[in-house]
């Protein structure tokens, strides 16, 4: 056997090397992520339980993860920490890898308060951190982070210059799902920051989000071929089986469908009940399940993404190499927070499930999954089927049995006006009570006098709205705003509408301008509602509905298209002729802002609209006596039903 030695010479450095270089040519110990955060790390006041920090079983390997994948990503609710791990992740960074790094937020406002409660709080009073701090206030900046050992920044997505300052070997991206690509890609500007440290093989890239639709930034960048989407897995009490935790398996025990219920009765009203023997985990097990969680991979198999089922051993182990992977997805949902009952997770469904703007925000920010848009259009013989019983022209012309309360909606051309009157009875069964066009073009000069166009909505809308109708939007967008303007002031009912160039599923569908009078709609929202309605059941149209309307009012939906990566992305479509569309669009924000899908629910609420309603006709009954005493007297504003009303239009009157 050979044996050599050799003698090295005495390296002397001159200058001598700072702590940070020393740092950075130490071989460290390969100490797991978790470990480091107990040991290490505290939570200022800005997190809900400030002091020592202890992970959760689940968290740890969430945590460690970093250490043997170089991207992770973190697919989670609201609110069960998900940030405070990225977080966790960007600052072991900092101790153990001397890397440079970059901390990237939705937006300018999100980055400062961060950067002041959370990021600088951490570096400067977390003893592990602080030694790398020279103590000047110049070193700790929100665009520069200069530390003995390396370098960090923090940015705002919304910031193309933010997000090219310097080169990043980790960079963590929060509540990725919200960034906006406009002219540029935020999360090819943060790759590209870390092209040298690509070459180099070190680089780490975290992005954590609650989802939000499917084929988002934040969707596109889980769902390649490379990436393992892992959920967590409790184990039965009863049979053993691995599974998940699913709202999909709490039964309601009351039969009532009603969070009221669920709530007053807590514990009581719900069972969960194992997925494998149908037997029922308890709160109390629950407790007890949740403190060996194991991570594995469930079956995929969608386009564009597949993957298999992780084999999970009876004392809780899977097999799996790191190496296999370009980057870990952790997803896990609310269920994982023992505070999180069934019972509530239950009555949250009950809440969101008639609406699909809140089952949206249920799915995303409960149960941590993408919102899959309904695709594709929908066809119009389906929804010929469903002009039966009924006309809405001729002598036997009529308003449906059942019709409680009336709306229009009234889109706005060039050449006229389109129009839908929509009625509402008991449970949102709506039908179709008149739809046409109003011709009414802008360049005869008969139209250019505002009263002869005012004749003609009275002349063509009031026979079949004069007592019901009590609300409707008239859009306002880009054509004839003064038109539109004279004619809200002079029809009670009628309101302009504006469509909101963002949409957010958090916000009502419609609310009223706190600077202008007019109202701000999400089109995008309330389309997607009114799809919803139009499939069901309770959806009708008369007889002679016109070929026009059923060719219009589809003309609004997704696609699937691929992106320049061959990346399936959805696409919100909008055909030319879609005006009826829209008249349906608008009749729908006003059913919701006058809260007729709640009230529309219960005998109780159908009695409230019923008196409003009644009370609204003596009232206009005795102003029309009034007004003709007074001619001049201006007319005022119908308001929302008091019980129902925003808390916008409490506090506001309409009057001019
Ligand atoms: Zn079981």
């Amino acid at each position: 056997m050979n044996k050599t030695s050799w003698t090295f010479p005495n390296v002397v450095h001159d200058p001598a090397l700072t702590i940070g270089e020393k740092a950075s040519m130490r071989m460290r110990e390969a100490t797991p992520v978790d470990d480091w955060a107990e040991k290490y790390f505290v939570l200022s006041k800005a997190y809900v339980n400030p002091g020592k920090y202890i992970p959760h079983q689940w968290q740890r390997e969430v945590l460690d993860s970093v250490r043997h994948y170089n991207q992770v990503y973190l697919q989670a609710p609201v609110q069960t920490g998900k940030s405070l791990l990225g977080e966790i992740m960007a600052m072991y960074a900092i101790d153990t890898w001397s890397l440079n790094g970059m901390f990237v937020y939705a937006n300018e406002k999100t980055v400062k308060k961060v950067f002041k409660f959370r990021i600088r709080e951490a570096i400067t009073s977390i003893p592990q951190l602080s030694q790398y701090w020279s103590g000047r206030e110049d070193d700790l900046t929100i665009s520069n982070l200069e530390l003995r050992n390396c370098l960090w920044g923090v940015a705002s997505a919304e910031n193309k210059n933010d997000l090219a300052s310097f080169p990043a070997g980790f960079v963590y991206g929060s509540e990725v799902s919200k960034y906006r690509p406009k002219d540029f890609n935020p999360i090819d500007m943060m790759r590209g920051r870390q092209q040298a440290y690509l070459e180099r093989g070190i680089y780490k890239r975290v992005l954590e989000s609650s989802p939000l639709d499917e084929g988002d930034i934040f969707h596109q960048e889980i769902y390649k071929s490379g990436t393992i989407i892992v959920t967590p897995h409790v184990r039965c009490p009863h049979c053993h089986d691995w599974q998940e935790l699913t709202d999909g398996q709490i039964i309601d025990m009351t039969g009532t469908k009603d969070s009221g219920a669920l709530r007053r009765k807590k514990e009581a009203s719900v069972q969960y009940e194992c997925i494998e023997c149908h037997q029922e985990i308890t709160e109390k097990q629950r407790v007890r399940i949740l403190n060996k969680v194991v991570w594995a991979a469930q079956e995929i198999d969608q386009v564009g993404f597949k993957q298999k089922a992780e084999l999970i051993s009876p004392t809780g182990t899977v097999e799996r190499d790191p190496k296999d992977y370009e980057a870990i997805c952790f997803n896990w949902n609310r269920l994982i927070t023992p505070a999180y009952k069934f019972y509530e997770c239950l009555a949250r469904f009950f809440e969101s499930r008639r609406s699909t703007r809140k089952l949206r925000v249920y799915t995303n920010e409960d149960m941590a999954r993408f919102w899959k848009t309904k695709k594709g259009k929908q066809s119009g013989d389906d929804l010929k089927d469903k002009a039966t019983g009924y006309y809405q022209h001729g002598d036997q012309a009529s308003v449906p049995e059942g019709v409680i309360v009336t709306t229009v909606g009234i889109d706005t051309q060039d050449t006229g006006f389109y129009y839908v009157v929509r009625g509402y009875g008991p449970n949102m069964e709506t039908w179709l009570i008149k739809e046409d066009f109003i011709e009414c073009s802008k360049k005869r000069e008969i139209y250019k006098n505002k009263d002869e166009v005012l004749r003609l909505f009275e002349r063509e809308l009031l026979p079949y709205v004069t007592d019901t109708i009590r609300f409707g939007f008239i859009d306002r967008g880009g054509h004839r705003a003064d038109i539109v303007d004279y004619l809200v002031e002079k029809i009670p009912w009628l309101h302009a509408y504006i469509g909101a160039t963002r949409i957010n599923p958090k916000e009502d569908f419609v609310k009223e301008s706190t600077t202008a009078a007019h109202f701000m709609g999400q089109t995008q929202l309330l389309s997607e509602e009114v799809a919803d309605y139009m499939e069901g059941e309770k959806w009708h149209l008369p007889i002679d509905v016109g070929d026009e309307y059923l060719k219009q009012v589809i003309a609004q939906y997704y696609i699937d298209e691929e992106d320049k990566d061959g990346q399936p992305v959805r696409r919100w479509v909008c055909e030319h002729e879609d005006h009826m569309r829209d008249c349906e669009n608008y009749n729908f924000a006003a059913a919701f802002f006058l809260h007729l899908d709640k009230s529309l629910y219960s005998a109780d609420g159908v009695g409230r609209v019923k008196k409003y309603f009644a009370l609204r006709k003596d009232k206009a009954e005795s102003q029309k006596v009034k007004a003709a005493a007074e001619p001049k007297k201006e007319r005022v504003k119908e308001t929302a039903p008091a019980q129902t009303r925003s808390p916008m239009g409490s506090r506001r009157r309409w009057s001019k």
